[in-house]
């Protein structure tokens, strides 16, 4: 799913997509040169765990507000994705959110029962 820049109002609009059996969905709106994004991600992920290693699947249901801004920014807001086409793409957002997720530490259930020993 993807919306050209240009086409994007001052009122926030709604939006969900489906992505490896996580749902993707929320509110988007122009804020001055960005487009804000309040999104849920929801869903089973499959993490691996930093303990044993083994693949577990895992609950989700995160928040997030997210920044896209047309082009290069030059700003210091950490949260601030850049778009080099002139498009919001929706599809690659929820896919470099799940790798963040992903890229977290995770423990398998097994794990955190002996971490809290
Ligand atoms: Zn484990």
């Amino acid at each position: 799913m993807r919306i050209a820049f240009r086409k994007i109002a001052l009122e926030s609009s709604p939006f969900a997509l489906h992505l490896d059996g996580v749902e993707f969905s929320g509110n988007f709106q122009r804020e001055n040169d960005k487009v804000a994004i309040q999104a849920t991600l929801k869903g089973t992920l499959e993490l691996p765990c930093d303990r044993c290693g083994e693949l577990f699947e895992e609950l989700r249901n995160d928040t997030m507000k997210l920044k896209v801004h047309e082009g290069y920014y030059e700003g210091d807001d950490l949260d601030v994705i850049e778009s080099h086409d002139h498009f919001v793409d929706f599809e690659k957002i929820a896919q470099s959110e799940i790798e963040a997720i992903r890229s977290q530490y995770h423990y398998c259930d097994k794990c955190k029962e002996l971490e809290g020993e």
